[in-house]
């Protein structure tokens, strides 16, 4: 920028009632003049950020300067004016320390008055590098300070940034919980997108570290009041969920309680139907079932199975004898002897009457003999009594084993011929299907 009289942001007044004057005027021109290139200097200097200030650098810039040239070849007078010893370079701090006061905020107004009043002192003159090395101080000290106002500007934009993304993850971790507060959401979200523009704005329009501060204050509080009012509503609405979710979880509970009272009162019509409900053993319905499942398995894995059918000897007689209560309570003992003596993986049911079946897994006829010798002599030397009375409770047994073609009717059948056999061989006896066949019985498979 080149500033020539006139061109001057100052005011200069150009008056030629005399030479004195006129003189002085020129001075007063040329002094603007310098104080404008020195400006032009600093700033561009400021703007550059230059590190290495120095008067020497202002120096050599103004001798490039066109209007400093000129100056230079016609030096200024020294004159005296009112009464004050007048100097030019003194005129031409001032002009310069004017300009730079108008530049620098405020704040460095008191600097500024203090490195004027040291111009006082004469000896702070005769060297002319000094004022100039003051101001330039000065400018430094306020780039410096602008460098520190910019690292706390940026510290203040971080945690700003910080503190609205902070609030932008909560508020999007309530939204993703909240699917019905879709509409509200918006509104708000809309509304702090609107304070969050504002708050961009005023970043990048202010200049002065204060207003910004005071206008993202002031958003942030908007904000603040918005999440709180927000807030307020969600809490308000969390409660009407969580009465919802506690009824609901009410019902549920009172739901599950049914279902569990269900589910077991099912268990136990399921259990009652497979149960004999005298002996508590499995029925004739669990018999017909496991019978076909047992069979379907022994001829999967090619292992043997067998099939013992009890019978108690005369009970009829028993009942007779000793009534049909008494009946009832050996049908019960003679169950729980069976279930005493048997293995636990054996299947015992009540087959009807006081007929008792027993699938015998994984057994052989010939194993199957031995499980029913044990069984018929464990009956036969267990006490029966009642009221002080024994009661003579033998059984007969009749024993088949699996066959690859057989079925739950065949296999019963040739069980229940054995037991007939067993009837028949005077009771209280095991008989097998081999013995039916008369010791001829057909290989397994
Ligand atoms: P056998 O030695 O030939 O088997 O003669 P048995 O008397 O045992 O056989 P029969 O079939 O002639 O009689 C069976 C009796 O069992 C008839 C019936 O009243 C009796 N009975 C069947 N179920 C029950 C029951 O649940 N309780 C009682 N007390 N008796 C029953
Ligand atoms: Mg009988
Ligand atoms: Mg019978």
């Amino acid at each position: 920028m080149n500033r020539v009289s006139g061109k001057s942001e100052m005011n200069i007044h150009h008056d030629n009632s005399g030479s004195a004057d006129t003189e002085m005027s020129r001075l007063e021109r040329n002094i603007y003049i310098i104080a404008d290139e020195v400006l032009d200097i600093l700033k561009q200097l400021s703007r550059e950020n230059k590190k290495q200030l120095n008067a020497r650098l202002i120096a050599e810039k103004m001798f490039t300067k066109d209007t400093v040239k000129q100056m230079l070849a016609r030096p200024a007078r020294e004159e005296c004016r009112g009464g004050k010893d007048f100097s030019p370079l003194r005129t031409i701090a001032d002009g310069v320390l004017d300009k730079l006061s108008e530049l620098l905020p405020s704040f460095m107004n008191e600097k500024f008055r203090d490195l004027k009043d040291r111009f006082d002192d004469e000896s702070l003159l005769e060297d002319s590098t000094v004022w100039l090395n003051a101001s330039i101080r000065i400018v430094r000290k306020y780039i410096d300070s602008i460098s520190n106002k910019n690292k706390e500007l940026e510290l203040f934009i971080h945690q700003t940034i910080q503190y609205l993304s902070e609030t932008e993850k909560r508020l999007t971790g309530e939204l993703s919980a909240h699917q019905e507060k879709f509409n509200a959401d918006r509104a708000f979200e809309k509304d702090i997108s609107a304070h969050m523009s504002m708050i961009e704005q005023d970043f990048s329009s202010g200049t002065d570290i204060n207003d910004i501060r005071k206008a993202v204050l002031d958003k942030i509080e908007n904000i603040n009041r918005s999440i709180e009012k927000k807030r307020e509503q969600d809490l308000l609405r969390l409660k009407e969920t969580e009465k919802t979710l506690q009824e609901m979880g009410r019902r549920i509970s009172d739901i599950k309680k049914e279902a569990d009272e269900l589910k077991k009162k099912a268990e136990e019509i399921e259990n009652e139907s497979f149960h004999d409900r005298l002996t508590g053993l499995k029925n004739r319905k669990a018999y017909d079932e496991e019978i076909v499942r047992a069979l379907a398995a022994a001829q999967r894995h090619n292992v043997p199975c067998s099939l013992m059918i009890c019978d108690i000897d005369h009970f009829k007689k028993i009942n007779d004898t000793y009534g049909h209560k008494v009946g009832d309570l050996t049908l019960r003992k003679l169950a729980a002897l069976l279930k005493e003596r048997l293995r636990t993986n054996d299947f015992i049911a009540r087959y009807g009457g006081e007929e008792f079946a027993v699938i015998l897994s994984h057994t052989s006829l010939q194993d199957a003999v031995k499980v029913g010798e044990n069984v018929r002599s464990f009956i036969n030397n267990s006490l029966f009594s009642y009221k002080n009375r024994k009661i003579p409770v033998t059984i007969s047994i009749g024993i088949s084993s699996f066959r690859s073609d057989d079925d739950a009717t065949t296999i019963f059948e040739r069980a229940d011929e054995a037991l007939y056999l067993a009837k028949e061989s005077g009771r209280n006896s095991v008989k097998t299907e081999e013995d039916v066949m008369g010791g001829i019985a057909p290989a397994m498979g």
